[in-house]
């Protein structure tokens, strides 16, 4: 019997052990898929190659077994994808340069769906992050920020999501969607640290840019962006881990992008 309490104590610092080696691993909590399945009604920019997936082989083999391979053809840019820096700034990461402790972090949520909804061409501003600030604290350094305007529950219906449905160049001037403001990105990336940001939209720059500042501000600093992200209104303003993993793309200026969070403090 003399034995019992150091077995007790034994369970109980092995159980301890495995509880934070699980935790040092990964957070624990519910995960919410982030990304839209790759199909042909994926979204992509009007002047773009979308997805296709074509067969090369579906059913029964000759000997008997089944099998299935597919191969399948995209610009980098649509659906669910990461802008690499190197998008619109020279010299600047590659999709495979990005160091992949930028693509996971703890994530926020600056909510704007209101301020999209009769809006369109809205832009979010730096009151918007000061608003979410003032609530939730002040956006720690190292975070994974997403906007949130709303817009994801339009996907993939082009019309309504991109402002046109319309495809090829001249279809662009018609295009309507949310996005980061200029003037909040520069005080972005000169006043807080962040690793990444994405929003569910389909640019980082709303629909009616002609410029790109947004992209060029952030990926001058190296800050890729997460485009047509999905199932934002599953996720708490904070609270929670991003893991955003693109296709290894070597030299490549974004590619499709497997975004997940996991729900629960980080
Ligand atoms: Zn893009």
């Amino acid at each position: 019997m003399k034995a019992l309490p150091f077995i007790l104590s034994f369970v109980l610092v092995t159980t301890t052990a495995v509880g934070q080696r699980r935790r040092a691993v990964l957070p624990s909590g519910t995960v919410v898929d982030l990304s839209y399945p790759f199909d042909s009604e994926s979204v992509y920019w009007p002047t773009a190659e979308s997805f296709h997936l074509t067969k090369d082989f579906e059913g029964v083999t000759e000997k008997g077994f089944y099998y299935s391979a597919y191969k399948y053809s995209a610009a980098e840019h649509g659906g669910t994808h990461l802008d690499a820096p190197v998008h619109f700034s020279q010299g600047r990461h590659t999709v495979d340069q990005i160091p992949l402790e930028q693509l996971m972090g703890s994530g926020i949520v600056i909510d704007v769906t209101k301020q999209c909804e009769d809006n369109s061409d809205y832009q979010v501003t730096i009151k918007d992050f000061l608003a979410w600030e003032k609530k939730h604290g002040r956006i720690a350094a190292g975070s994974i920020l997403l906007l949130r305007t709303g817009f994801g529950r339009f996907y993939p219906d082009r019309k309504r999501y991109l402002g046109t449905e319309e495809r090829g160049p001249e279809a662009v001037a018609g295009l309507h969607f949310p996005g980061l403001h200029p003037l909040t990105a520069r005080w972005l990336s000169a006043n807080r640290s962040i690793k990444a940001i994405g929003l569910d939209t389909a640019s980082i720059d709303y629909g009616q840019s002609t410029l790109f500042e947004s992209h060029r501000i952030l990926f001058d600093k190296n800050i890729p962006a997460f485009e047509n992200v999905a199932n934002l209104a599953r996720l708490p303003p904070k609270g929670f881990s991003v893991i955003a993993l693109p296709m290894k793309i070597k030299g490549g200026s974004g590619g499709p992008l497997r975004i997940l969070a996991i729900l629960g403090q980080p």
